[in-house]
């Protein structure tokens, strides 16, 4: 795939989502949100590389974050249980029942996620907000764990240089002890950045090596 094209399909996304929660229509965002964990099943966290507006957001407040020297190595410790992701994702789901059954008003929910995103963003590294914190998070976990497509690591071509750790969003891919990357499925977004920098050619999106 070429290199602009992932941009500009964040970018689409990103104009449609914009476009349906300022015109009342939160709700179809949602449903392509439910169709994205079917998704996931089969392709992985696709929704969080490519649809997601906190995940295109971001991209640009980490350039100024790391520009501006914002950002931190640290992860708050109050976070990281992981348990708080759960939490805004209940929290979520009754604000937005309440609002429009009892006050018969919709709550941009999602705006005020996209500004929190950013928000944590121009201080911690973005895998701080999608593994820790983003309420949509903890849904593509359980069903991006299945994924039967996903990028992999070819580990007799692994050469254990670590490129591929520094520019992952979300922590997904680590050098074990082996001195070998390794994926967890659970958390890759299929964004292929580690892809675009491996030296050796050794990570590709398949079923399986
Ligand atoms: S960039 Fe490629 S060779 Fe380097 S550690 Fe990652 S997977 Fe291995
Ligand atoms: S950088 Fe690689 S491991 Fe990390 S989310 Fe993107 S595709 Fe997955």
């Amino acid at each position: 795939m070429k290199k602009y094209v992932i941009p500009v399909i964040r970018i689409l996304f990103l104009a449609l989502f914009i476009f349906l929660v300022t015109n009342g229509k939160m709700m179809l965002w949602l449903g392509l949100f439910a169709l994205s964990l079917v998704v996931a099943v089969l392709f992985g966290r696709v929704y969080c590389g490519y649809v997601c507006p906190m995940n295109t957001v971001m991209i640009t407040t980490e350039w100024l974050s790391k520009k501006f020297k914002w950002q931190t190595d640290k992860t708050p410790k109050w976070l990281q249980s992981g348990k708080f992701a759960w939490v805004a994702l209940v929290v979520s789901i009754a604000v937005m029942i309440f609002a429009q059954r009892v006050l018969k008003k919709n709550i941009p929910v999602l705006l005020i996620w996209l500004v929190v995103s950013v928000l944590v963003t121009l201080r911690y590294k973005p895998a701080v907000f999608h593994n820790l914190i983003c309420m949509f998070g903890p849904l593509q976990k359980i069903f991006g764990k299945f994924a039967k497509f996903s990028e992999r690591v070819d580990k007799p071509n692994c050469i254990g240089c670590k490129k591929c750790e520094k520019v992952c969003p979300s922590a997904a891919i680590a050098v074990k002890k082996d001195k070998k990357a390794e994926i967890e499925t659970s958390l890759c977004f299929q964004c292929t950045n580690c892809q675009q920098v491996c030296p050796t050619d050794c990570i590709q999106y398949t079923k399986e090596f």
